[in-house]
C-alpha cells in the first residue's frame, strides 16, 4: 500500500500534491499494489471530488481537536500511527518545506529510511531505485533505498500531473490519532495573510524576476508592469531580498521558491547556481543584463544586453500596443 501525504489549502490540493500524487500512483502500479490519500484539516473531506481525478480509492482524513492548524511532530507522528494500522510500505509526500518537515517526523517515529526530492522512482529488488536532486538541483544522485516502510518525496515541478481517464469515488475513512502533549512543541497558532494579490510564483505562467541591477525597491514598479501586462508574477534573487527590496516570499533560487512558468524573465540577475536551481523548470528564460559575461546569458534562451531601466519600460510600451 503506497499511502500519499496531500497537502492543501481549504479544500484545495496544492499543484504540487498533485505532482507527488501522479508519482505515488505510478509507483502503485508498477508495484501492483494499492494506493491511498491521506490529508489534514477540517475541509480534507471535501477533496474527494478532486482526488477521485487522480485515481485515489480511499482518502485518510486525521482528525483531531488540536490538529486544524499545523503542527509538524503531531502531524509526522499521526502519518506514522496510520501507516502502522493500515501497514503501508511507502508513503510519499510533495517535495516542500512541510512535506519534507512531516516526512521526517513519521521517519523518525517509524524508524524509516526517508529519500527527498526524487526525480525516478523504481521499485527493484524489494528495494527502490532512485535517481534525486541534491543541493537544490545543482547535483544528482542515485541512490537505493531499502526498508520495511519506506518515504519518499517528489521533487517540486519535476513530475507532470496527470489525471485517470476514469475518476474514482474515493471513501473517505476518518482516522483519530493518539497523541499527547510532547507532540505539540510546535504548532501554528495563527496565519497572517500578505495582501499580495495574484498567482503565487510556484504556479505563475510568466514570472518576471529582479536582481540587484535592478536597484532600489521603487524600480520593481517597472518589472510590476510588465507582469501585469504578461498576467505574471514578480520574483526576485536573494541580493535583492537581502537588500531589503523585496520579501522573502519573492525570492527565486535553492533556499526559495521553485518556479516553472512558460517564461522566465530575468532583469539584472547575474545567474549565480544558487538562483537557477529555483529557475530550471522554466521552459524559456530571457535575460535582460548589462553585463555579455554574466552566467545568466549562457543559460538564458534569449538575452537582451542592456540597461533595465530602458529595456523593460520599452518592453511594456510595445506589449501594451500589441495589447
Ligand atoms: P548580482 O550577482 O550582484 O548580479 C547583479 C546583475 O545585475 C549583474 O549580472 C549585473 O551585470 C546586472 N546589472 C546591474 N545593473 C544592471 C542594469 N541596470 N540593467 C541590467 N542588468 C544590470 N540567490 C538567489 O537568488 N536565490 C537563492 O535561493 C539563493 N540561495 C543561496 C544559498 C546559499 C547557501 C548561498 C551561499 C547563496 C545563495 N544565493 C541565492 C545567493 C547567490 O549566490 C547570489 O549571490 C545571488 O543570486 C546574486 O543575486 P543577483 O544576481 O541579483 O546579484
Amino acid at each position: 500500500m503506497i499511502l500519499a501525504f496531500v497537502e492543501h489549502e481549504s479544500g484545495v490540493p496544492d499543484e504540487t500534491s498533485l505532482e507527488a500524487l501522479t508519482m505515488a500512483r505510478d509507483l502503485a502500479a508498477s508495484e501492483g499494489t494499492d494506493f491511498a490519500a491521506v490529508a489534514f484539516g477540517d475541509e480534507a473531506a471535501g477533496l474527494t471530488d478532486e482526488l477521485g481525478r487522480y485515481g485515489v480509492d480511499e482518502l485518510h482524513h486525521v482528525i483531531h481537536d488540536r490538529l486544524e492548524g499545523y503542527a509538524p511532530e503531531a502531524w509526522g507522528e499521526s502519518l506514522a500511527q496510520l501507516t502502522r494500522e493500515i501497514d503501508a510500505s511507502t508513503i510519499t509526500a510533495p517535495g516542500t518545506d512541510r512535506g519534507h518537515e512531516v516526512l521526517a517526523h513519521a521517519g523518525a517515529t517509524l524508524d524509516a529510511p526517508l529519500a527527498t526530492n526524487c526525480l525516478e522512482i523504481e521499485a527493484a529488488d524489494g528495494a527502490y531505485e532512485l535517481r534525486r536532486q541534491r543541493w537544490g538541483g545543482s547535483l544528482l544522485e542515485h541512490s537505493r533505498l531499502e526498508g520495511e516502510t519506506t518515504l519518499v518525496s517528489a521533487a517540486e515541478h519535476e513530475h507532470p500531473i496527470e489525471e485517470v481517464e476514469t475518476p474514482t469515488d474515493p471513501a473517505v475513512t476518518e482516522f483519530a490519532p493518539s497523541l499527547e502533549e510532547s507532540h505539540f512543541r510546535v504548532q501554528v497558532d495563527r496565519v497572517e495573510t500578505t495582501d499580495e494579490e495574484g498567482v503565487p510564483l510556484g504556479e505563475a505562467r510568466v514570472v518576471v524576476g529582479g536582481g540587484r541591477g535592478v536597484g532600489g525597491p521603487e524600480d520593481y514598479d517597472k518589472l510590476e508592469e510588465l507582469a501585469d501586462l504578461l498576467g505574471g508574477t514578480v520574483g526576485a534573487s536573494r541580493a535583492a531580498v537581502n537588500e531589503g527590496w523585496r520579501p522573502h516570499d519573492d525570492q527565486i533560487g535553492q533556499t526559495g521558491a521553485k518556479i516553472s512558468p512558460d517564461i522566465y524573465i530575468a532583469c539584472g540577475i547575474s545567474g549565480a547556481v544558487q538562483h537557477m536551481v529555483g529557475c530550471k523548470g522554466a521552459e524559456n528564460i530571457l535575460a535582460i543584463n548589462t553585463d555579455p559575461e554574466a552566467a545568466i546569458i549562457q543559460k538564458a534562451d534569449y538575452a537582451v544586453l542592456g540597461d533595465l531601466h530602458d529595456v523593460v519600460p520599452e518592453l511594456n510600451d510595445a506589449i501594451r500596443e500589441q495589447q
